[in-house]
């Protein structure tokens, strides 16, 4: 075995659906081809953080990887950027942006602000401006959102969120959540540059106003080519999955029409890793869309999409030497209609590892398997063990 096929799939993971006769999506569906994984594999469950801690994508995201998120997240943003292309720099706060409207008492009328379909005039007034010594860059993303660095010497990522998340109530002052003197600063900054901002933008409706979130600085990481010896590129559609990727450094794949969203083509992510598979030792391919339908409550529609999930795997079996992996970054209740600490089924397939009983890819099933109940940050030592590189620990 000399390549590695790593798939996860957004919120697969579910509750059981009473609907459903209290299977859950995933048990529900029919996955020939994941099934014939989990026949072929070993399998089990994975609590991608910890046992009953809710995991974001992002640190779970990280676990999969193997970094461990105590010592290398802080925040979402600086993954946010990368994932639209923007080069972080030592020191720099990275956020996650949305362009909002606001009334002239700064309530938030639109969040979104009627989901404007680019915020590139908005990226361009803003990108550059200089408050105090600190550089603010903006870059657009797609829709609403777009990328916001601070730039400069003494900045904190241990701070508030300006955005309250909804609309109706009074866009909020970024505040401090330490007793230093940098997050003290970095506050009054970026405070002085939303008002600032709000003043450049008074006449472009429908957006007006810059609703920040999600403050971090990025760590020194090592690369996941220097961690693990492998040349790693990453297939997928959504922005973060991508920045994640990069700041791992990662290779991005341009894939046509992969979305991030239910409409997305899975058949072409596939076929992306087919006809890149003698050019990488690493395929982290990114499904996104189970997870929103999971937020949205639609359990039927998180059905339908697994299937299609599955539909598109077939190809993976015709690839020689592929360690395969399956499974999901953290449980997306339909129900709750959020991330829930539930661990998610994984199987691996394909190389000399033993194999168990386990017939069918889901929850229930994989709790049954060889692999047992591990943490997601176990995952890729097992991975490299069965690629036959790990080192001997003692002698
Ligand atoms: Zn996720």
């Amino acid at each position: 075995m000399n390549k590695v096929i790593f798939i996860i799939c957004d919120g697969l993971a579910d509750r059981p659906i009473p609907q459903l006769r209290d299977k859950t999506p995933l048990e529900a569906a029919d996955t020939p081809n994941l099934d014939r994984l989990a026949k072929g594999g070993i399998s089990g469950l994975i609590y991608p953080i910890d046992i009953g801690i809710r995991p974001g994508s992002d640190t779970s995201h990280l676990c999969l990887f193997g970094y461990d998120p105590k010592i290398y997240y802080s925040g979402r943003g600086p993954f946010e950027v990368a994932g639209i292309g923007m080069e972080l720099q030592d020191g720099d706060v990275a956020f996650r942006a949305n362009m909002g409207t606001v009334d002239k008492d700064l309530v938030i009328v639109d969040r979104r602000a009627g989901r404007v379909q680019s915020t590139e005039k908005y990226a361009q007034i803003l990108n550059g401006t200089e408050i105090d010594g600190i550089k603010f860059l903006t870059k657009a993303g797609t829709g609403h959102r777009l990328g916001l660095i601070m730039r400069g010497i003494g900045l904190s990522a241990n701070i508030s969120d300006a955005d309250p998340h909804q609309n109706g109530v009074k866009v909020l002052e970024v505040k401090p959540l330490d007793n230093s003197s940098q997050a003290a600063f970095t506050t009054g900054v970026l405070n002085k540059f939303l008002k600032v901002a709000y003043q450049k933008l008074a006449n472009l409706p429908p957006a007006n106003y810059l609703l920040v979130r999600g403050a971090g600085k990025l760590s020194k990481f090592p690369s996941f080519q220097d961690k693990y010896g492998l040349k790693a590129c990453c297939i997928a559609g959504a922005g973060l999955y991508k920045g994640i990727a990069r700041v791992l450094g990662m290779q991005v794949l341009a894939v046509e029409e992969a979305t991030g969203k239910p409409d997305t083509n899975i058949n072409n992510k596939i076929k992306k890793v087919v006809q890149e598979y003698n050019n990488f030792d690493f395929f982290y391919v990114h499904i996104k869309a189970a997870d929103s339908l999971a937020e949205d409550g639609n359990w039927q529609a998180k059905l339908k999409f697994i299937e299609k999930i599955d539909l598109a795997l077939a190809p993976l079996f015709e690839l020689k030497e592929a360690l395969i992996i399956v499974t999901a970054d953290h449980t997306t209740s339909s129900e709750a209609k959020i991330h829930t600490a539930d661990p998610v089924p994984v199987t691996i397939y394909g190389g000399r590892e033993r194999t168990d009983n386990v017939e069918k890819f889901s929850e229930r099933a994989c709790a049954k398997g060889g692999l047992g109940h591990i943490k997601g940050l176990d995952l890729m030592p097992v991975i490299i063990d069965l690629l036959g590189k790990s080192k001997l620990y003692g002698a």
